[in-house]
Formats: C-alpha cells, sequence, structure tokens
C-alpha cells in the first residue's frame, strides 16, 4: 500500500508502524454541584499544566534550541489568557459540569475560531489550542486519580469497574446523578495509566525504535517523545507551517502530514520518503532493499558532512567566501559555532517581542544582544531591527487590522511609526557593541528617505548615551533587501549604508505577488524565478559599485544547487539556519572558477 501526503521535512526511514492515540479522546460532560471546587480544581490543573510546560521548554531548548523552544512560552501564555480562563470557568458556573468539560468545550470553541480564519499562519494555531487543552485535562485526570488511591493500569480498572458498575451507565441501573458524576470521574480516571500520569506519551516503548503515526500530534506531544525512539513521523492532519512540523525540522525527523491512511496499520512495517512525501506499508523486499540504499548514502553524507565542522569555507580555487548563520535567539548561536560560522547574518530579533506579553526592556534586549555577541567572540553578529507585522504580531503592539497584511504595516515602518520602542532597542543594540562585533540591519527598506531617517535616530540614540556617559562601539549599519523598490534604488542605497543583505523569502513574494504565507500559491512562490535571481544579481553589482559588500539571508543562500551561481555573481556572504551550514560549506568547497 503507498500513501502519500504532504512533505514536512525530508528524509528516509523504515521501521513498523507504531499509532498514538490521544489520551483526552473520551471527555464525558459530568455534572457537578460544587462550581467552586470544581474551578480550584481547574485553577490548580491550569498552573500544573504551566509548570509542565516550561519543563517541555527546557527539554526543547537544550536539544533544539530557541526557535524550537519559543512555542512553549506562547503555550504557557495561552494558559494565562484572560478569554481562555474566564470562558472555563463561566461554563463550570453556569452549566455546572466537569472542570475537563468545560476545558475540553472551550478549547474547541476557539480552535474552530482559528480553523475558520483564512490566514494560513493563524489557521495552524487551532492546534496549539486544542494542545493547550489537552495537557489541562491530563492534569485533571491526575487529580482524581489521586484522590480515587494509587494508579492502577487500565486493565486493572476495567475489572473493577465492570465488577461495581456491570456493563452498564449508572443511569441504566436507576442510580443518581452523584452517581453519575461519580462514574464519570472513574471512567476519566480509568483511562490512565501510571505511565501516561508521569508524563511521557504511552508509546514508543518497545525495543526498537517506531515510524510514529498519529491523526494529529501536538508540539508538546512530540517535544516529550525521546528523539531517539521515533523514525519518522506521519500524520493525518496538520499543516507544514504547524509548529509540530517546524520542531519536526528542527529534530531532524523525517515527517508527512495530510497522509490519508487507512485503518489497522498498527505494527505493519513501512518506509517513509520524506522527499517524495511517500508512506509505503508493507513495502516488498525489493523496495527494502532500495530504500535501505538510499538510507545508507544518507548516512554516509551525513558522516562525511560532520567533518567538514572545522574546515574553511573556501572553493576549489582557493576563494573564500563568509558562511553565517541566520537564529531567532541566543541559544541558536551554539549550533552555528559548533559548525564553524563565521558569523550571525541575521539574529530575527523580533522572536525577543513574539514570545512576550509585554515589550521587551531595554535591559532584557540589552543582555540578549549582549550574550550573542559574546558567545560569537568577535565574530559579527548582525541584530536586525524588529520586523513585527505580517504574519509576526504580537497583541500589545496593537497593530491596525489589515486586509493584506504583507502589505501593510510591518519591519521598518513600525520602527519609524513607533520611535520610542525603535529607540529603546536601538540602545540596547549600541550598549551591546562594547561586547563584541555587532551591526545593525534595518528591514523591509523601499526608500532612500527611510534609511536616512532610521540612521537620524541611531544618530540620535548615540548622542543620548553620550549625554549619559553609557559607552558603546563602532556599529555598521546595513538594510535588508527584500522588495522591488529596494533592489531598483540599490544604486542610491549603497550611498547610505555599510552593506546589503538580500531577503530571497519577501523578495520573492513581492517580486512574484505571491503570499508566501498561503500554501495554495506554492506554484507561484518561485525562489528560483529569472525575476529574483536577476535581481539578486543587479544587488550584488550595484553593492560593489558603491563600494559595500552584499550578502544572501533569505532560504534560498541554502539551495545548494544555486551555490556556484552565487559566488559567480560576486555575493560575498551566505547566511542560511545552522543546519544547512554544512551543506552549503560542501557546496562552496566544490566549485571552481
Ligand atoms: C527574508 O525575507 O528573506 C528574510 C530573511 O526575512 P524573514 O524571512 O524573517 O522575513
Ligand atoms: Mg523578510
Amino acid at each position: 500500500m503507498i500513501f502519500s501526503g504532504k512533505t514536512v521535512s525530508e528524509g528516509v526511514a523504515l521501521g513498523r508502524i507504531e499509532f498514538y492515540r490521544k489520551k483526552d479522546a473520551d471527555v464525558v460532560r459530568a455534572q457537578v454541584d460544587d462550581t467552586e471546587a470544581e474551578i480550584a480544581r481547574f485553577e490548580q490543573a491550569k498552573e500544573d499544566a504551566k509548570r509542565e510546560i516550561a519543563k517541555i521548554y527546557e527539554k526543547a531548548l537544550a536539544e533544539m534550541g530557541e526557535a524550537g523552544a519559543a512555542i512553549f512560552e506562547v503555550h504557557q501564555m495561552l494558559l494565562d489568557d484572560l478569554n481562555f480562563v474566564d470562558a472555563v470557568t463561566e461554563l463550570i458556573e453556569k452549566e455546572k459540569v466537569g472542570a475537563e468539560y468545560a476545558v475540553r468545550a472551550t478549547c474547541d470553541h476557539f480552535s474552530a475560531m482559528f480553523e475558520a480564519m483564512d490566514n494560513e499562519y493563524m489557521q495552524a494555531r487551532a492546534a496549539d489550542v486544542r494542545d493547550i487543552g489537552s495537557q489541562v485535562i491530563a492534569k485533571l485526570r491526575e487529580t482524581v486519580q489521586a484522590a480515587h488511591g494509587e494508579k492502577r493500569t487500565v486493565a486493572e480498572k476495567c475489572v473493577r469497574k465492570q465488577a461495581e458498575y456491570g456493563s452498564g451507565r449508572p443511569e441504566a441501573t436507576g442510580e443518581s446523578a452523584e452517581g453519575q458524576a461519580a462514574y464519570d470521574d472513574e471512567k476519566r480516571s480509568a483511562t490512565v495509566t501510571a505511565e501516561e500520569s508521569a508524563g511521557e506519551p504511552p508509546v514508543c516503548a518497545g525495543s526498537e525504535p517506531v515510524i510514529l503515526v498519529a491523526d494529529e500530534l501536538a508540539p508538546s506531544e512530540l517535544a516529550r517523545f525521546d528523539r531517539s525512539r521515533i523514525l519518522a513521523l506521519v500524520t493525518r492532519c496538520g499543516s507544514v507551517n504547524s509548529h509540530t512540523a517546524i520542531l519536526a525540522r528542527t529534530m531532524k525527523l523525517p515527517a508527512l502530514t495530510g497522509v490519508e491512511f487507512g485503518e489497522g496499520l498498527d505494527g505493519h512495517m513501512a518506509i517513509i520518503d520524506g522527499s517524495a512525501g511517500l508512506l509505503l506499508v508493507d513495502p516488498d523486499e525489493a523496495t527494502l532493499e532500495k530504500y535501505r540504499t538510499k538510507q545508507k548514502e544518507e548516512t554516509q553524507r551525513e558522516r562525511f558532512l560532520s567533518e567538514l565542522r572545522d574546515k574553511e569555507t573556501v572553493t576549489r580555487d582557493g576563494r573564500r567566501i563568509r558562511l553565517c548563520a541566520n537564529i531567532g535567539g541566543v541559544d541558536d548561536a551554539d549550533a552555528a559555532l559548533r559548525d564553524g560560522a563565521d558569523g550571525i547574518g541575521l539574529f530575527r530579533t523580533e522572536f525577543l517581542y513574539l514570545g512576550a506579553d509585554d515589550f521587551p526592556s531595554e535591559e532584557e534586549q540589552f543582555e540578549a544582544y549582549r550574550a550573542a555577541a559574546e558567545k560569537m567572540q568577535g565574530r559579527r553578529v548582525i541584530l536586525r531591527t524588529l520586523d513585527i507585522g505580517a504574519d509576526k504580531r504580537a497583541d500589545y503592539f496593537h497593530l491596525p487590522h489589515e486586509a493584506n497584511p504583507s502589505l501593510g504595516l510591518r519591519g521598518i515602518r513600525v520602527s519609524l511609526e513607533r520611535p520610542d520602542i525603535f529607540k529603546t532597542q536601538l540602545r540596547a543594540i549600541l550598549r551591546a557593541s562594547c561586547y563584541g562585533n555587532v551591526a545593525v540591519m534595518y528591514p523591509m527598506i523601499i526608500s532612500v528617505d527611510e534609511v536616512r531617517r532610521a540612521k537620524q535616530i541611531a544618530e540620535e540614540v548615540r548622542k543620548e548615551l553620550d549625554a549619559q556617559n553609557i559607552p558603546y562601539g563602532e556599529v555598521e549599519q546595513g538594510i535588508m533587501i527584500e522588495t522591488p523598490a529596494a533592489v531598483w534604488l540599490s544604486k542610491e542605497l549603497a550611498r547610505e549604508v555599510d552593506f546589503f543583505s538580500i531577503g530571497t523569502n519577501d523578495l520573492t513574494q513581492y517580486m512574484l505577488a505571491a503570499d508566501r504565507q498561503d500554501p495554495g500559491l506554492d506554484a507561484f512562490y518561485d525562489p528560483r524565478h529569472p525575476a529574483v535571481l536577476g535581481a539578486v544579481r543587479t544587488v550584488v553589482e550595484n553593492a560593489h559599485k558603491g563600494g559595500i559588500w552584499a550578502g544572501i539571508c533569505g532560504e534560498l543562500a541554502a539551495d545548494t544547487s544555486l551555490t556556484e551561481e552565487f559566488l559567480r555573481m560576486g555575493v560575498d556572504e551566505l547566511s542560511v539556519a545552522p543546519a544547512h551550514i554544512l551543506d552549503v560549506r560542501a557546496a562552496v568547497r566544490e566549485c571552481t572558477f
């Protein structure tokens, strides 16, 4: 049997399928009399879930870095969201229902709201809401379990239940509403095993690692698994933009989504071909052999790449190219250093804002930028100023509702409209420059005037620091080239700044008029389109004519089929996600001129 789906993460895996079932698929509508006690149970479970998520955050941070862990900070914030808390409390009070049911109903309501939105990114947040609901329900079940004594296995509980209730529900035997609540409590606790309550999902516990198949998998569930126990991941529902998908890629786990697999696959032998988007169940010996060979080639490649960690990024005929890393937080710098990055070509500072429920203070930002500068030990760290807007939104900014957010108020436009926020960030960046080699970069530029205004504000900040006797160092100033206007004006812009970094992700979207968030436009969103490559060439030429350097920090920088072409164009720096550094180094070392 062959099933196809969407590629979330490439790679080949061979092994047995293990089906993962959600723990809270059986929440029932139990009636309660003491609503206050039920609300207290909910509050307690919510706090317990937050503590559990904090642990998952630490695990994800250690194993996957900041980009992989950030979602769990968002989950903690969602749990404190007043709309969520009020809705659960109200449901318990008004309808006298058990906390488990109130949490599940509230999460279903909010996730349906997200799913109905016409923005793919927001639709993917529905899974986050269901995820936090499941975690609170798991905690509520632990309290039921504690109240009913020591933990028992499902089988033991079922035996006991049959003896107490026969095979029917209490109303069938004429019992009271309290009796039904007790039955429901028991029913809830009966579904929880000792292993589940310990926080580890009850799969992948056999002697061999497995291919995990699920209807849907929440990020917190995936992050809890021991990576060495999972070979690959296949889900029926889920978006390639979801946080589960991002985690799978960060974990380098071959993964597919949108696979309409049938019933009864548990225990069957299967192959995942991540790049082809295929799940092959019960393959014949010839197919198995073909994929074993493919897997061996992948392993050999990984081994070969790991040997390049300490090697130079230099062409066969000795031309050296700067190969840097794109990071979303300080912890990602460790992976960049491990694989020998020459610096940080793009620090997406907006992640500091997106992970918070209020503006990060100057001090918080300073600490993060200083830590990155110190970690990189003199290698250049390019801090891109806040690129909020479009799909990156934080409530406390109160950005206007826009019909076309990617054509709206974002990047430098927000910073110039809100100089208070911009100045706080620039102060933090300038102060951090005493601790390493720090540069600043302005995003979403469309005019010379914007660059001059940004530089003017940076100058004002310098004067303020001087007046306060606060030290700062030399900070190069650059811009991102990610709009057709900036390409067109690149000759003029080169006179204003120290460097260009080409953001091909947005440049593709704006040059080809194709929303980068919309999977329905994938066929139009082609970063290798001749217009985009022509723009890169023009920008590099105009940079060099103006005496400055130009790099690429969009995803296209990691496309190794273009590495040679980029070097021929004269690109001075390629900046890629840490996971791609070694691939690109290998490609550069193959080039000759
Ligand atoms: C880009 O647009 O290419 C870029 C690097 O910025 P971001 O992906 O953060 O918009
Ligand atoms: Mg961009």
